[in-house]
């Protein structure tokens, strides 16, 4: 299905535009989406990058995800709202936090991923399919 959506951050120094189909969209119990949420999890979902654009300045966090490949996580420099990142693994999609929409309830996970770092106070509890690290 195409989809326009478009996000930010919380202070209006980043936007970000999408027109297209969605690739994925899924909560993220990885230890990383909960060290950049400060939570049990993240909501993001996926979109091919050559239908994404974003404006305005953001500052960037690299890490080793658990493929071995890197993940650069985008966040705006100046309000520090977690926005989009680029996964070495999938260089062809954009990651976004559901979050950052202008309207979050437009797009909604269909799935739990990295569930093997779930915690004890956030366990999935839904009818949704889990997978303890990235489904193959
Ligand atoms: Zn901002
Ligand atoms: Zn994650």
């Amino acid at each position: 299905m195409e989809r326009n959506l478009t996000g930010g951050c919380s202070c209006g120094e980043v936007r970000y535009q999408f027109q297209g189909t969605i690739a994925m969209a899924v909560y993220c119990h990885c230890r990383d989406c909960q060290r950049s949420s400060g939570s049990g999890s993240a909501a993001v979902f996926a979109v091919p990058k050559k239908d994404f654009n974003s404006s305005g300045v953001t500052s960037s966090y690299q890490s080793t995800g658990d493929s071995g490949k890197s993940v650069a996580r985008h966040f705006c420099a100046r309000c520090g709202s977690p926005l989009f990142s680029d996964v070495e693994l999938l260089p062809d999609l954009a990651f976004i936090r559901i979050a950052s929409l202008d309207n979050p309830s437009e797009v909604k996970p269909t799935m739990h991923i990295y569930c093997d770092s779930s915690q004890v106070w956030d366990r999935p509890n839904d009818p949704l399919p889990k997978f303890g690290k990235m489904p193959g």
